[in-house]
């Protein structure tokens, strides 16, 4: 089979098409024949060797797919050949045409769902649900402010926070992906790239700030996020790219509090509550991840430079 494979770590560039044994599933393991793969920021980090967790040389990258199951392991029960699902990391990798995971690791994707729709499903909705029910315990009318609201999480976290009864906010930089947030739910939307859409977003709540910010990019905007909280407003830290001075008088004034988290350290439980909510609102059609771009998996390397680039508008996706 054809799977991209890191036998260094380094730049885009390492990301090479190998030709590689087709993998065989052993006991509770299932071997997913995979049509979409999810690119998400994390698997650029680790194939530079600069992410907390840095796998043993050489592997293949991606832990968000969507296929098809082709064979399953002595002992599986919970699915069999056939099956469409989604995969919420894996064993051997998923930017490959086969991928063997636990049975644990895959999730039926119902028919309303593409395989690049699934694809889009785990690091994204899987990020925004625990952000913001078990981190910051939203509930139905409270203000969020999505900040970076056009990639793969601010769109799950729009989706999700609009069936749930809160006003949503969410910024983006280009005029596509301002659209893309308005169009997936967000009530009133903001440019992150212009001077004073912070000011804006405080009129818009009448002055009185907002309850929960999920954050993609704290190492630019924490300091700010603390003026904008409501009373007890709460901060969700998912991305940060490096440090940033915060005057924490800012949070004191207003009964604040920061939360940090990363996907790979959520609890078993906490994962199970996850797929059981993203599945129901992926068959009721509340949850509906957008596919920005497609590429065939052997252009890896253009998706790796794409997704750290700004103008974000959905997933991108690698097609096998
Ligand atoms: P993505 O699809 O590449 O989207 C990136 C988002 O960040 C876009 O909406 C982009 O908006 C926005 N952004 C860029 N500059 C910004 C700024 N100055 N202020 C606010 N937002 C800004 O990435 P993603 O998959 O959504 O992930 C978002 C971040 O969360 C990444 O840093 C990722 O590594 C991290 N993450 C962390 C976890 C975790 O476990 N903690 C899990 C998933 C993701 P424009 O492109 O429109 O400017």
């Amino acid at each position: 089979m054809k799977a991209i494979v890191v036998h260094e770590f380094g730049g885009p560039e390492v990301l090479k098409l190998d030709e590689v044994p087709t993998p065989k599933p052993a006991a509770g393991q299932v071997l997913v024949r995979v049509h979409a793969v999810g690119v998400n920021p994390y698997d650029a980090y680790m194939r530079n060797g600069t992410y907390a967790v840095k796998p043993p040389l050489p592997y293949t990258p991606g832990s968000d797919g969507a296929g098809v199951i082709e064979a399953v392991g002595p002992g599986v029960t919970k699915v069999k050949s056939g099956d469409r699902v989604y995969m919420a990391k894996t064993v051997t990798g998923a930017y490959a045409e086969y991928a063997i995971a636990l049975e644990s690791q895959v999730h039926p994707l119902p028919a309303k769902a593409s395989f690049s729709q699934g694809a889009g499903v785990w690091v994204p909705y899987g990020t925004a649900y625990h952000g913001l029910y078990h981190s910051a315990k939203a509930r139905a009318s409270e203000t969020v402010l999505i900040h970076g609201a056009s990639g793969g999480v601010g769109i799950a976290g729009v989706q999700l926070t609009r069936a749930s009864g809160l006003t949503v906010f969410g910024t983006a930089s280009s005029q596509k992906g301002l659209d893309l947030a308005q169009r997936e739910g967000a009530h009133q939307v903001f440019d992150h790239s212009k001077s004073g859409y912070l000011d804006e977003i405080m009129k818009a709540t009448g002055g009185r700030g907002v309850d929960i910010i999920l954050e993609m990019l704290a190492n630019v905007n924490l300091a700010s996020d603390m003026k904008l909280l409501a009373t007890n407003g709460r901060i969700i830290v998912i991305g940060s790219r490096g440090e940033i001075a915060i005057n924490p008088r800012d949070l004191m004034a207003r009964r604040g509090s920061i939360r940090a988290f990363t996907l790979w350290a959520i609890t078993a439980t906490e994962e199970a509550e996850i797929h059981a909510g993203i599945v129901a609102g992926l068959e009721n059609g509340t949850l509906r991840p957008v596919v920005g771009k497609e590429m065939p998996l052997a252009e890896a390397a253009r998706a790796h430079k794409e997704i750290l680039e700004p103008g974000a508008a959905g997933k991108i996706v690698l097609v096998t």
